[in-house]
């Protein structure tokens, strides 16, 4: 049968392990309901792949993510931190994207936050480089390059001019860690005279933490070093309320991957209960950074439409509905 439907894209999914299955399953299932050509690849990664065949991530599942324009990724359980660090390595998966959105019938403590945070992925801390012990304990080092914090800063301002957002907030500890933070305060003044149209301002990462709970809705893109967003993104999630709404992007120069927040939640795993809506926001992402606008428009108008009813909600949001239930309750809306 021939299909009216026009672009096409070829997608790597990885449903992985628990409810990865499931989220994955309902956001696929809308997903078809677009206007567009998907071409699904599927891979395996996750505790259950480690059982059985032996490794977490087998070489031909990277390959496929390589090959594909973008990669779709459900959960993966203990195994979480191997599969998710190599393919961001492999891959070279440089921007975390967190965005923090309040939407409506959720647990979100304040109604008008919507910014977006995003974290370098590659360096800091999280190099973990903890080799040195010393008499009396350990060391661990911080890596801050010019070259990267110049590329995520940058990455900033473009999505802020991109996405019509008027101000970019640098976060740093640039009083304390002088040498590191202090660069990359400096790269982001720099950064910041090719976009004179975009507000700038930057704040010590403690200071953040209090702000983000005092004036959420003063914020609008976020840029920080790993460790930093790593921590602001979390807080970010538990004040819109709830693993089951939170999507995340990782970028690279030559792919991304998209995926939720939660893990595996092997609580609720087999029982059809999960909210699919992180996974869905996840792959609204993926429309995005593929160019596909009105699709992503589409498919988020039709989530919101869910939220705002309220009839049919899971339990996470106080609802009794079921994942399948919500998929085709978004699907309907489209
Ligand atoms: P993992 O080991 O894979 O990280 P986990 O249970 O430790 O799994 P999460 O999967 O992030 O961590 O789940 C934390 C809690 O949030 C669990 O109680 C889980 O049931 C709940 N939760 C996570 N995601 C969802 C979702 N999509 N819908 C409903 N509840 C969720």
């Amino acid at each position: 049968m021939s299909t009216s439907k026009t672009n096409s894209y070829k997608i790597a999914v990885i449903p992985g392990d628990g409810i990865g299955k499931e989220v994955m399953e309902a956001t696929l299932d809308v997903l078809n309901g677009l206007d567009i050509d998907f071409k699904y690849v599927y891979g395996d990664a996750g505790d259950e792949c480690l059982e059985k065949t032996g490794t977490a991530l087998p070489s031909e599942t990277l390959d496929l993510i390589m090959d594909a324009d973008a990669c779709l990724f459900g959960a993966a359980g203990e195994t979480a931190a191997d599969v998710i660090v190599k393919i961001r390595q492999e891959m070279k998966l440089f921007a975390n994207l967190r965005p923090v959105k309040s939407y409506l019938n959720t647990n979100s403590l304040f109604d008008d936050i919507d910014f977006m945070i995003v974290r370098e992925n590659t360096e800091g801390v999280y190099i973990a480089d903890e080799e040195s012990y010393t008499d009396d304990g350990a060391i661990a080092r911080r890596i801050i390059t010019k070259k990267a914090e110049k590329r995520i800063i940058e990455y900033a301002f473009e999505y802020a001019k991109n996405n019509n957002k008027t101000k970019v907030t640098a976060v740093h500890k640039a009083n304390v860690l002088k040498k590191t933070d202090g660069l990359f305060k400096k790269v982001f003044y720099e950064v910041a005279k090719d976009y004179p149209d975009i507000a700038t301002e930057d704040f010590y990462v403690d200071a953040t933490a209090m702000y983000l709970i005092t004036q959420p809705e003063s914020f609008e893109v976020i840029v920080t070093t790993n460790l930093f967003g790593d921590i602001l993104s979390d807080e970010g999630a538990g004040l819109v309320g709830g693993l089951g709404l939170i999507p995340s992007a990782n970028i690279g120069e030559d792919g991304a991957l998209f995926e939720p927040v939660h893990g595996s939640a092997p609580d609720i795993a087999g029982k059809n209960i999960a909210n699919p809506i992180a996974m869905m926001l996840s792959a609204i992402m993926m429309l995005r950074y593929l160019g596909e606008n009105e699709s992503a428009n589409k498919f988020e108008a039709a989530i919101l439409k869910v939220l705002k009813n309220a009839n049919t909600l899971t339990g996470d949001l106080g609802g009794l509905a079921t994942t399948t239930e919500i998929a085709l309750e978004v699907k309907n809306n489209l």
